[in-house]
């Protein structure tokens, strides 16, 4: 499963990081044992997962820290069907992403990861092993390095978040907070591949002592979501993994020959009990994000207040609180709703960011200095570095500003463009 738009620049920059040749070759997919094309060979592959990963990890919402007991759950589960892959030495990882958007992704190496969003659909363990085992054939077979292109292998640059900030007031702010998150990632994989992972993810799944039955719910489950208006927020999901009453079809019959096994209900329903309890507070997010897509901001923020209400330990909830107080220009406000996100997720780059940008405009330079420093060791990104150019420039170090803004000049986007004007006018003042 994965990419939108977020997919193509991480897959490029993904790939520009650790493949400056591309060696296209031929190798044997170590899940079916047959021969197919290869543009990496499987050190580089890797060395990608492993770099990228984290990144990945930030540009998706980050970790889901609220209950950390469902990290350790749908690990063991994950690591339960790795063992039993036919790439079982892989550095298999799995995480559960701070996200409502119904999707799962791996990348090379079995680095794989699964949204909220997703966990929330499914009724059983078998089901979430029927999610797991698709993704670490993704992985062991190597689909991602087979499906990469060499223009994607050509591309380069640290994310741009693709805020349009061609005004220079706090709108920049609500328009780059209130889309962190909301991305979903989509791996554009070929039918063969989904294939392939469905008929071999089911064998791990046996193999691991669960019912391959719940694959073919989970595919019955799907084709029902993609019917009718219930797809919203399916997009990301379906686009990579196109339902079909094929899919289903196969399954049934893969099903046939593997067997029985354990559904785990229970097992799996404990380990979702905090998230089912929270899905009001994060419908009223999730609720609060589509207002301000509509300019809705009152209500935005009432809505984001109500999460709070229902669901105190979520940081993203005061990071949007942040994002609406500083568009109603309540500055001092908006900066103590930060240092609460900031207290609750230390780890996720946007809180950091949201407050060393809100800092630079309020020309509360070293404050700034720290946070956008402090941002950029989650996320190197291009607004940090615009940002910390403005620092720079308001401190009159013109020499530091200008460094940092040739780096977000490189980004390209508005945010790159902007820097570049900077560039230009600081260059013929020197
Ligand atoms: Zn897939």
């Amino acid at each position: 499963m994965f990419p939108r738009s977020i997919s193509n620049q991480l897959l490029s920059s993904v790939l520009a990081a650790s493949v400056t040749a591309a060696i296209a070759g031929c190798a044997v997919n170590p899940v079916t044992g047959k021969k197919e094309l290869s543009l990496m060979s499987q050190s580089q592959e890797l060395a990608l997962g492993t770099e990228q990963y984290p990144k990945a990890q930030q540009q998706q919402g980050g970790e889901y820290q609220v209950d950390p007991a469902l990290q350790s759950y749908v690990s063991g589960v994950g690591q339960k069907l790795a063992r039993v892959s036919d790439q079982p030495q892989l550095p298999y990882e799995f995480v559960v992403l701070n996200n409502s958007t119904p999707n799962a992704w791996a990348l090379p190496g079995g680095k794989i990861a699964v949204n909220r969003g997703l966990l929330v659909l499914l009724e059983d363990e078998s089901e979430l092993a029927a999610v797991l085992g698709h993704e670490i054939v993704h992985a062991a077979a190597r689909h991602s390095a087979a499906a990469m292109s060499q223009q994607q292998i050509l591309g380069a640059g640290i994310a741009i978040l693709g805020a349009t900030t061609q005004n220079t007031g706090y709108g920049d702010l609500i328009s780059l907070g209130s889309q962190l998150g909301g991305s979903a990632y989509i791996a554009k994989y070929g039918r063969d591949n989904e294939l392939e992972s469905d008929q071999y993810g089911m064998k791990y799944m046996a193999a691991a002592g669960y019912a391959p039955q719940g694959a073919v719910r989970l595919q019955q489950k799907f084709v029902e979501l993609s019917k009718g208006k219930q797809a919203g927020g399916l997009e990301a999901l379906f686009a990579s993994h196109p339902p079909s009453q094929a899919r289903v079809d196969a399954n049934i019959e893969h099903a046939r020959q593997l067997g029985s096994g354990v559904t785990n209900r229970t097992q799996y329903q404990r380990a979702i009990a905090q998230l089912k309890r929270d899905a009001d507070a994060y419908k009223s997010y999730d609720d609060a994000v589509a207002a301000v897509k509509d300019k809705q901001y009152d209500r935005a923020l009432s809505l984001t207040r109500q999460a709070q209400q229902q669901q105190p330990k979520e940081a993203a909830f005061y990071a949007l609180e942040g994002d609406l107080l500083a568009q109603k220009k309540q500055y001092q406000a908006a900066l103590q709703s930060y240092e609460t996100a900031v207290q609750k997720n230390p780890t996720l780059f946007s809180n950091w960011l949201m407050r060393g940008m809100l800092n630079a405009q309020l020309k509360n330079y070293t404050a700034a200095e720290r946070d956008l420093n402090r941002s950029t060791r989650y996320l190197d990104t291009a607004h940090a570095h615009y940002y910390l150019g403005q620092v720079y420039e308001g401190q009159g170090k013109t020499t530091n500003a200008l460094s940092q803004y040739q780096i977000a000049a490189k980004a390209g986007g508005d945010i790159g463009t902007k820097a570049q004007a900077r560039v230009q006018a600081l260059g013929s003042n020197g």
